[in-house]
């Protein structure tokens, strides 16, 4: 069987159950998605006269949706990230009201850094390792329509560093066919994401796709070589960290002897809070079990 392309001229910029499928795809099965950058490529240099010129309703685009066969509402889509390539520079925007110094800077800045030998050139003495990853996946939300933007139990703008190659997400699925879509890839972000946006740029994806059935989750859950993360967003940072602790704790202590006590001493002792993004609409955390622990208890929770 020929891999499925789909191009990025295919884009979206909201999840919503009403988008038409651009392509349909069995569970198991591999495609390959391009995307545009989140500013679909309208930013061409460091001169690029944003104020002026930008169109902001092109802003985060995802390319799709792609509806997965026998996706039903109330399943889980499991998404393996095959591959992930990113295009030859990195384009980073901050400026007025944009982050967390938006209220101190004044006007729009772009820096362009060009890709060398798997590093960023972001001036004569300073570059900085690659880090690829995913800023924008997800499916249909379960209401209306959510813009490409925002974060959310469909996933979304959830801007997680961990959302990269090797990495196996879960999201619960709203709509028949998931409506699965993709976008806004970085070739560097730190934890928080800062000044608005990471280093961005327009690449390919290649996942694949299965469907669960008879499980329940709430909130995307990652799974990678060095444990399990659940992802929450929410209005603030604590509600969104306390969510994803809560909902982990929730999911794993029945595949464990242990009271709710002592998971939590347990989770206390190994489990890791991080910061996703707090510059997004909504803010997201996660919380991060390691793997030592799931093999302990034997917890494979998808099986
Ligand atoms: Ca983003
Ligand atoms: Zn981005």
């Amino acid at each position: 069987m020929v891999k499925k392309v789909v191009a990025c001229e295919h884009s979206i910029y909201a999840f919503d159950k009403n988008n038409k499928p651009v392509e349909r795809v069995q569970p198991g099965e591999s495609i390959t998605i391009e995307t545009y950058d989140c500013f679909t490529n309208q930013i061409t240099s460091e001169q690029y006269d944003l104020a002026a010129t930008l169109d902001w309703d092109k802003i985060n685009p995802a390319t799709g949706p792609i509806f997965v066969e026998d996706a039903q509402p109330g399943d889980i889509l499991k998404v393996t990230i095959d591959e992930l390539n990113i295009g030859q520079e990195g384009i980073m925007v901050t400026g007025n009201g944009i982050g967390v110094l938006g209220d101190q800077i004044d006007a729009f800045d772009i820096k362009v850094c060009p890709v060398e030998d798997d590093q960023l050139i972001f001036n004569d003495s300073v570059k900085i390792p690659l880090n690829k990853m995913i800023g924008v996946i997800g499916v249909a939300p379960e209401g209306d329509p959510v813009n490409c933007g925002i974060p959310g139990a469909h996933g979304g703008n959830l801007d997680t560093k961990l959302i990269t190659e090797g990495a196996t997400l879960y999201f619960p699925v709203f709509q028949e066919g998931a409506l699965f879509a993709t976008g806004d890839f970085h070739a560097a972000m730190g934890d928080g994401e800062i000044g608005g946006s990471g280093m961005e740029t327009p690449g390919d994806v290649t996942v694949t796709f299965d469907v669960i059935k008879g499980k329940e989750i709430k909130h995307p859950l990652l799974q990678n070589e060095h444990g399990l993360s659940m992802i929450a967003t929410a209005e603030t940072l604590d509600e969104a960290a306390k969510t994803a602790v809560k909902e982990m704790i929730t999911l794993l202590q029945p595949h464990t002897d242990l009271s709710l006590a002592h998971m939590t001493m347990l989770m206390g002792a190994v489990g890791q809070t991080e910061v996703s993004q707090i510059v997004n609409p909504q803010c997201t955390a996660r919380f991060t079990v390691p793997q030592q622990i799931l093999d302990a208890y034997h917890i494979d929770l998808f099986k």
